[in-house]
């Protein structure tokens, strides 16, 4: 196997007296993998080649296969988004690893196709978002910071058009109000969403397809600076850390583990010394109910 070797370790452009830093690129996950645990966030994207990952989630193939039906659902003509179209959409989108057998696999299948049919019914198939899947990219004095919000919705608000975020959720527990104040991501989007878009951007939205609920929050200026400013404090920690390591510093020390209850699904479990003592799961654990309760 050939060394691993830092990133970081490589000088990307010199700086000089008065020369105003490099913006650090990133996406609202690559900030969250750091927060996660800065261990994780080294294997993902420092570490070249990256230590081998675990196998597929089944829980990730099916957030997949309905994100990418809800996606094609849109790019569809509107006369043909209708719930006829839906077994077609996801069967050609489904993805099948992970799954422990294909009864399990089949019981999922059969669970989203009921997931999607009660949420598009819900559609107005007419209603043209202002971006599907959309990358949304906004600049701050630190950050480059882009993302791909699963849906962008153009709606009219009390004082004109304003854009809303949407993101799709798959997972077994429903989701609440704090949830979508709490999401990092979501207000990352809102906030490069206002730029890209020109309009105002504040309402954030997390669709539980499952329950068929919506949780959302209503973010200010400040709630969005708030998060910006957080981001960009991260970014400056992983920054830290980067040239730590350039100057000599250990990887190890300048990227802590973090050990805690994700371990247990962590990808890079096996290569890391806090993980390794730890049982994973199976990596269909977080859809076995499916089955079950089928
Ligand atoms: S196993 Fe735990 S401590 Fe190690 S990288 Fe993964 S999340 Fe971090």
């Amino acid at each position: 196997m050939p060394p691993i070797r830092n990133r970081a370790a490589v000088p990307e452009q010199l700086g000089f007296a008065g020369m105003p830093e490099r913006l650090f690129v990133c996406t609202p996950s690559k900030l969250g993998a750091y927060l996660d645990c800065p261990r994780r966030y080294r294997y993902s994207y420092v570490d070249r080649p990256s230590p081998p990952k675990g196998p597929p989630w089944a829980h990730n193939s099916l957030g997949a296969s309905v994100h990418t039906a809800m996606k094609n659902w849109y790019a569809l003509p509107v006369e043909r988004r209708e719930r006829d179209a839906v077994p077609k959409l996801l069967k050609s989108t489904w993805v099948r690893e992970g799954y422990r057998d294909v009864e399990l696999e089949r019981a999922a299948y059969k669970r989203a196709l009921g997931w999607l049919d009660t949420y598009t019914a819900t559609l107005d198939p007419a209603d043209e978002p202002l971006g599907v899947e959309r990358v949304v990219a906004a600049k701050t004095s630190v950050l480059a910071l882009n993302g791909r919000a699963d849906r962008i919705d153009g709606r009219m608000g009390e004082e004109g058009p304003e854009a809303v975020i949407v993101d799709y959720k798959t997972g077994r527990t429903g989701l609440d109000a704090d949830d979508a104040r709490g999401s990092h991501a979501l207000a990352l989007y809102a906030y490069a969403a206002q730029r890209v878009f020109r309009r105002p951007c504040y309402r954030v939205e997390l669709h539980h397809l499952p329950t068929g609920t919506v949780a959302a929050h209503e973010h200010t200026e400040e709630s969005l600076a708030r998060q910006v400013r957080r981001a960009e404090e991260t970014a400056a920690d992983i920054m830290a850390a980067e040239k730590a390591v350039a100057a000599g510093g250990d990887a190890d020390e300048a990227f802590p583990t973090n050990p805690g209850s994700l371990c247990a699904w962590c990808d890079f479990r096996k290569s890391c010394p806090a993980g390794a003592g730890v049982t994973g799961k199976e990596p269909w654990a977080a859809v076995e109910h499916l089955g079950a309760d089928s």
